[in-house]
C-alpha cells in the first residue's frame, strides 16, 4: 500500500492510499478534484473509493467530480448522511471496513464536527486523522465538547506507538509555536521544530509524523485530563 499526499487548496492534504498490486486506489478528504485528477492520468490509477473524515467543504469539495468521473464510491459516517451528498457506503464507529485489499477500523471521533470519523488502517498502521489530530495540535471543537474531544484523541493515543499519522492540514510549524510556548523546556520538541523549518523550506509536507513522537511533542496529546486539555483548547483558539 503506498500513500500518495497530494496538497489541496492553501493548506489540505488529501492523500491517495494506492493498491500497487492492482492499482486500485482510495482517495482521502478531496478538498478539490483537479490535483487528484492530474495525478489519477498521470499515474494510471483506478479510483475505487473516496473517503471523507467528516463534511466541511474543504474535505468534500472534490467528491461528486471524482465520484462522476471515474464512478468511485463514497465511504462516510452514518450520522453524516444528510450533510455529505452522495454518500454510497455508511460506516460507523469500531466497525472494519473492507474492500479488497484495503481494509480500516473506523473510529467515531467526535468533538471537530459530531460526525468525524477517522479510518486507521491497521495492517500498515496508519491513520487518517482529518481535522481531529494535527502534527503538534488537534482540531478546533466547533460541534462537540472540550471532553469529546479529549476522549477522540484519547483513542487516537492507544493505537500501537509506530503508526503513521497522515492528517487533513499543514499546521505544523503554527502549531509549533504554541507547543514551545506552553512546553519551552521539552528538547524533542526543540528538535523537531528544526527539522520541521528544513522540511518547509525544501517544500515537503511535515507529514506522516508518528505516534510516539506525537505523544512526546503535542502539547494536546500530553495532556492528563479534560481540565487541562480545555484550557489549552481554549489558550490555542486565541493565541
Ligand atoms: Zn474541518
Ligand atoms: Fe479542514
Amino acid at each position: 500500500m503506498k500513500i500518495e499526499i497530494i496538497k489541496c487548496l492553501q493548506d489540505n492534504y488529501s492523500y491517495l492510499i494506492i493498491d500497487e498490486t492492482n492499482n486500485n486506489a482510495c482517495v482521502v478528504d478531496p478538498s478539490v478534484s483537479n490535483p487528484i485528477i492530474n495525478f489519477i492520468k498521470n499515474n494510471n490509477i483506478k479510483l475505487k473509493y473516496i473517503l471523507n473524515t467528516h463534511h466541511h467543504h474543504d474535505h468534500i469539495g472534490g467528491n461528486i467530480e471524482l465520484k462522476k468521473k471515474y464512478g468511485s464510491k463514497i465511504v462516510a459516517f452514518k450520522g453524516d448522511k444528510e450533510r455529505i451528498p452522495e454518500i454510497d457506503i455508511l460506516v460507523e464507529d469500531n466497525q472494519t471496513w473492507k474492500a479488497g485489499n484495503f481494509e480500516a477500523k473506523i473510529y467515531h471521533t467526535p468533538g471537530h464536527t459530531n460526525g468525524h470519523i477517522v479510518f486507521y488502517f491497521f495492517k500498515e498502521k496508519k491513520i487518517f486523522t482529518g481535522d481531529t489530530l494535527f502534527s503538534l495540535g488537534c482540531g478546533r471543537v466547533f460541534e462537540g465538547t472540550n471532553e469529546q474531544m479529549f476522549y477522540s484523541l484519547d483513542k487516537i493515543k492507544k493505537l500501537p506507538k509506530e503508526t503513521e499519522i497522515y492528517c487533513g492540514h499543514e499546521y505544523t510549524l503554527q502549531n509549533s509555536n504554541f507547543c514551545i510556548q506552553q512546553d519551552p523546556k521539552n528538547f524533542k520538541l526543540k528538535d523537531k521544530i528544526t527539522k520541521i523549518k528544513k522540511k518547509l523550506q525544501e517544500d515537503l509536507p511535515t507529514i506522516p509524523v508518528i505516534l510516539s513522537e506525537e505523544i512526546e511533542t503535542n502539547i494536546f496529546l500530553k495532556a492528563k485530563n479534560i481540565e487541562t486539555f480545555s484550557k489549552l483548547r481554549d489558550l490555542k483558539d486565541n493565541f
